[in-house]
């Protein structure tokens, strides 16, 4: 509880550990887990879930900018940069090829890891250019030192899953005997993020990049735990008679007199418009009228709220998916670990 009113997030630390517990069983090694960190960690915040994985003793870790893994830099021995050029040679840090073309952006030396298309067709290059890809590593003089791919419907159970794995195993073996051609040290490969990894029976990659069961936010395992949850604190309260209207466009109507309270969190923290009129708290607390950019008014005169503490029941109730819900909530909001 603070004095100022801001909205907050408790980091729970026993769930994070928990839920890389139960990661590493499948992993087999905690050496194996890339832990994902990009858009703030998932909304969590980047330097407090960066020293917790520290505590824990992850090693790896993947964001999307070099800025992010300059950040986080001293608390991991591998960074995989999965968007970006390099602007300073760092020996921590590898980028992600995602296009034949751009290759030649990269500074020689630079440790990369190239992105193969097995069938998202998103980011990667075609599986017919991979030899292409190591004439142009070759030349432009890049450290290579994996191969990775990515699953478009991992969490789907459909056999899409499993002809992007055939697809990566054919590229495996191709890209091993390349190595051997062009003098590259022994390849890395990967291709599981959360999904992917809780439906390998036995896990033989060298690493998974593993983000939304880390927040404890998969249903693949209900032993996983949700890190996040999300306070708001009381601004005033009113009493409002039968009849009367609460919010923008009084799209409201109280039915009995009641005690209305407005609370410190709104559409610019993160919170989403489209559950106006629609949400009520863990502790049943009823969300009364429209969402505002900074307040949301409930019924009663608690002096805080739980939000939620679960993002995917808000991600049910706005129709989207708990990572939206997480990477929504504003960097400024204060973040506490327990
Ligand atoms: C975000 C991301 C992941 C993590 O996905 P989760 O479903 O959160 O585990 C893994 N790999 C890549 C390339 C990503 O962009």
């Amino acid at each position: 509880m603070y004095n100022s009113f801001m909205a907050y997030i408790t980091l729970n630390k026993n769930n994070f550990f928990n839920n890389l517990d139960i990661i590493t069983n499948h992993t087999k090694s905690k050496d194996k887990i890339a832990i994902v960190l990009k858009d703030n960690a998932y909304g969590h915040g980047l330097i407090e879930i960066a020293s917790l994985s520290k505590i824990y003793g992850i090693k790896k870790a993947v964001v999307r900018f070099e800025s992010e893994a300059k950040r986080i830099e001293k608390f991991f021995e591998y960074i995989l940069v999965l968007a970006d050029y390099p602007t300073s040679a760092n020996a921590k840090m590898r980028y992600a090829i995602n296009d034949i073309n751009s290759i030649q952006k990269f500074a020689k030396g630079t440790k990369v890891e190239l992105k193969v298309d097995t069938g998202m067709h998103r980011n990667g290059i075609d599986k017919s250019d991979l030899r292409l890809a190591f004439i142009k590593i070759k030349k432009a003089g890049l450290k290579l030192e994996a191969v990775f791919s990515h699953h478009r419907s991992a969490d789907e159970l459909t056999s899409e899953w499993f002809w992007q794995n055939s697809n990566f195993k054919k590229i495996k073996d191709e890209a091993k005997e390349l190595a051997k051609e062009f003098g590259f040290k022994t390849l890395r490969f990967h291709s599981a993020n959360s999904a992917s990894l809780f439906r390998t029976s036995n896990f033989d990659e060298d690493m998974a990049r593993v983000g939304i069961a880390v927040y404890g936010c998969l249903d693949a395992d209900k032993k996983l735990a949700p890190v996040l949850s999300l306070y708001a604190q009381k601004i005033s309260t009113r009493s409002v008679k039968r009849g009367q209207k609460v919010g923008y466009g009084g799209t409201k109507t109280i039915l009995n007199d009641c005690l209305v309270s407005n609370y410190d969190f709104g559409y610019g923290d993160g919170f989403f418009r489209t559950l106006s009129n629609n949400f009520k708290t863990p502790h049943n607390k009823e969300l009364i009228g429209k969402i505002s950019m900074d307040n949301s008014s409930f019924i009663g005169e608690d002096e805080q709220l739980l939000i939620f503490k679960d993002a995917r029941v808000l991600a049910n109730l706005a129709r989207t998916i708990p990572y939206e819900i997480l990477t929504s909530l504003k960097a400024d909001l204060k973040r506490e670990i327990l």
